[in-house]
């Protein structure tokens, strides 16, 4: 069993708290994305996992294991970082089975792991060639080689397809995805970037100033954001809110934006009048002229199959994903219907989800 668990995991680097009180659990086999903006404490607690940074307090536990103090050495698990130093003047084989011959395996076992290894990742046809004339891609591909080889117990992964241009990490995406279902190994990946952690993560930790903001399938994070935050920073566009001020009595399913009454999912708790924020993501919002809820149309973006339409409303501006085929000219004047089953809300003030 391949588990990690993070119990309770705390950094300070002097006053500054860059992981705070991290929890969470990897399952055996998970793939984990680890996901947030820039200096929110990933790599930190990707490091800890790896045994190459300290916690000032907090567990780690690998298949059950406590391995909080043990060395990144005495650790079964394979790091990948995005700048992936390969040796110049070693061939593709001998860069894969490197670390194999430090360790001193035999030459055979070395051979037929750098073999597997270049079967799985399609790179049989390049093991004999030098690593200086090859694409990213491939170099890319070599460094997973060096990882895979070792057979670990789990992979750390951290940005590995960040120097990549988009298209061609949209393709690499794929591949390590693919790679999982096959090597069924525990991953932790972290990522700033949402699409390339929703597309791949069994499970994503959202991570906002070293503190899991939620932690849940792609599908809960993307439907049920627990904030403000988390509803901002997944989805392209993210999510439209439109700020209004309420009470709501516990039960309670609408939502009065000026005349316009919104049907909502009915809130748990009573919420005294104070500034609330409703949230819809741009594809729960459709045109229709009979509703009270009304904006100007600001500008539209073509996409092919779909168009992304600005609209300024009273209660700020939205962002509308609707077919291509639907007409709309700046500055007209349209009712906006938001689907009742996919609305959140937030308390204005510290934009944590209403219960
Ligand atoms: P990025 O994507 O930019 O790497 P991140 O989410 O991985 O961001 P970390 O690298 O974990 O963030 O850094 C978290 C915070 O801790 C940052 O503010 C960073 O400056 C700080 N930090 C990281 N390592 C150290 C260190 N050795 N000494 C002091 N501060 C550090």
């Amino acid at each position: 069993m391949a588990e990690i668990r993070v119990e309770n995991l705390h950094k300070s680097f002097g006053e500054f708290a860059a992981v705070k009180n991290s929890n969470f659990t990897v399952a055996d086999g998970e793939f984990f994305v680890l996901l947030g903006p820039s200096g929110c404490g990933k790599t930190t607690t990707l490091r800890m996992i790896a045994g190459l940074e300290l916690p000032t307090s907090g567990r780690i536990l690998l298949g059950g294991d406590d391995v909080t103090f043990k060395r990144a050495a005495e650790r079964d698990i394979a790091f990948v970082f995005q700048l992936f130093a390969l040796y110049p003047h070693m061939n593709v084989r001998d860069n894969i089975g490197f670390s194999l011959k430090c360790q001193g395996f035999k030459k055979a076992e070395i051979r037929r792991r750098v073999d597997e290894a270049g079967r799985i990742l399609r790179i049989e046809h390049i093991l004999e060639k030098s690593v200086s004339g090859l694409s990213s891609g491939d170099r890319q591909r070599v460094a997973l080689g060096r990882a895979i080889v070792r057979e670990p117990m789990c992979f750390l992964m951290d940005e590995p397809l960040g120097a990549l241009d988009s298209e061609f990490r949209h393709l690499m995406c794929g591949e390590l995805r693919g790679l999982h279902n096959r090597l069924k190994a525990t991953t932790v990946y972290v990522t700033h970037d949402q699409l390339e952690a929703m597309s791949m993560a069994d499970k994503i930790a959202v991570m906002n100033a070293g503190l899991v903001e939620q932690f849940g399938t792609p599908q809960e994070i993307y439907q049920r954001p627990v904030s403000m935050f988390v509803a901002d920073f997944i989805g392209s566009p993210p999510m439209n809110f439109l700020r209004f001020e309420s009470g709501l009595a516990r039960g309670s399913a609408e939502a009065r934006l000026g005349d316009a009454v919104i049907q909502m999912p009915a809130v748990h708790e009573d919420v005294a009048p104070s500034k609330l924020v409703l949230g819809v993501r741009p594809e729960h919002i459709r045109f229709d002229d009979a509703s009270p809820l009304r904006g100007a149309v600001y500008g539209a973006e073509y996409l092919g199959t779909t168009q992304v339409v600005t609209i300024d409303t009273e209660f700020g501006q939205v962002k509308a994903r609707t077919n291509s085929h639907i007409q709309v000219a700046p500055g007209a004047h349209v009712g906006l219907r938001l689907n009742p089953d996919r609305l959140s809300l937030f308390h204005g003030d510290g934009g944590r989800a209403v219960n």
